[in-house]
């Protein structure tokens, strides 16, 4: 075991605290990854915040991560001491099943998650708003020469999760895309969407940040508080993804699909969708839900991102500073990912 620093949420309420907390010797196939930046997701706060349901305390959170290989197990073939590597929301699955083998991990029923997870030694993992983690070598990622690890820290979810139904609905040339809300996750969604050669169209609450919108790549920016854009939009779009933490009216962007086009959910509100049958029925259309991504798809994603230019916009910032950062996401106040500089832990 080695002690390493940290800062955890203690209640549901408190704010996050400097602490330490314990990681596990480096096993066979262990690395131990020194974390240079941790990224802030919104589901950090769903979490800790016991907004999911309730959490174990004292709870380190954070599974945007990216380092350097410190040191590696002996049966360690794939990564060696120096080597660029991120952590997104898995740390080990079964391997065996049916979706482990077909590289989707994050639907294994028995994946372990970075944090709040038990782990096989019955231990709760603890994430990466941290100084050091050690976790399996075949759930670390390569991140490529190229991105920075500050930027490419939040590819590992925020990134992914945008990135793995952009691919299984197929989208490329000329396909259309609506991405809700300009976030964490709707910032990658628009650059990958717009890499990936669709025609992609913004929808925020306001047109605070159509400038950026339109600068990451999109070709339309419209504001959901105008009902006129749900008119003008009306049967446009093959692919819309709702990446907004709240409860939205989903019918009225199902109204927006052309024929037998989908709606994916990545974002996750606790309160249920409703979703009124004729919705759905007229023009054939699908509600989806879609989490995170394979180890095999994120790699996937990050070489994309690492050949097209693709990062994610982020301020970096010291540790001292994730309580205010942590209340900006909650008001919607960030463009357009909070990163912790370990060093600062
Ligand atoms: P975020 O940075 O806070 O972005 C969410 C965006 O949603 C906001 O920027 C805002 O965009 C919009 N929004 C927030 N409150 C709203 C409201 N009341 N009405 C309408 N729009 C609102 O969060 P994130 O880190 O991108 O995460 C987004 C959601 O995805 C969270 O629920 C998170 O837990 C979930 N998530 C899911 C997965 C998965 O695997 N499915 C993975 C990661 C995260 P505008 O300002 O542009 O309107
Ligand atoms: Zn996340
Ligand atoms: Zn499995």
């Amino acid at each position: 075991m080695r002690t390493v620093k940290a800062w955890a949420a203690t209640s549901a309420t408190a704010p996050l605290s400097a602490t330490t907390i314990e990681r596990r010797d480096v096993g066979e196939n262990d690395i131990l990854i020194e974390i240079a930046y941790a990224g802030v997701c919104h589901s950090d706060i769903h979490t800790a915040r016991s907004e999911w349901g309730p959490a174990s305390y004292p709870l380190v959170v954070g599974h945007e991560i990216a380092g350097t290989v410190a040191e590696v197990g002996s049966g360690v073939t794939g990564h060696a001491v120096g080597d660029r590597v991120g952590v997104g929301c898995l740390v080990n699955s079964c391997r065996e099943c049916d979706a482990c083998r077909a590289g989707k991990e994050q639907y294994c029923t028995q994946q372990i998650g970075t944090y709040a997870a038990t782990d096989r030694d019955g231990s709760t993992t603890q994430g990466g708003y941290s100084t050091h983690i050690v976790v399996d070598a075949d759930f670390a990622l390569r991140i490529p020469e190229g991105i920075d690890l500050d930027v490419a820290a939040p590819l590992l979810c925020a990134g992914i999760t945008t990135w793995s139904p952009l691919r299984r609905f197929g989208i490329g040339e000329g396909s259309k895309v609506a991405v809700v809300g300009l976030g964490g996750l709707g910032h990658m969604g628009v650059q990958l969407a717009v890499a990936l050669g669709a025609e992609v169209t913004v929808m925020s609450q306001s047109l605070k940040k159509q400038e950026d919108g339109l600068a990451l790549g999109a070709s339309d920016y419209r504001a959901t508080s105008d009902e006129s854009t749900f008119a003008d939009l009306r049967g446009k779009f093959d692919l819309i993804i709702n990446t907004v933490s709240a409860n939205l009216p989903i019918h009225k962007y199902l109204s927006l699909l052309a024929v037998e086009g989908t709606v994916v959910n990545v974002g996750a509100p606790v309160e249920p969708l409703s979703v009124p049958a004729f919705s759905l029925i007229g023009g054939g259309k699908s509600l989806a839900g879609s989490m995170i991504g394979g180890i095999p798809e994120t790699q996937e994603m990050l070489d994309f991102c690492a050949e097209k230019g693709i990062g994610s916009k982020v301020e970096v910032i010291p540790a001292e500073k994730v309580n205010e950062a942590w209340d900006r996401v909650v008001a919607s106040d960030v463009r357009y990912r909070f990163v912790i500089d370990a060093a600062t832990i």
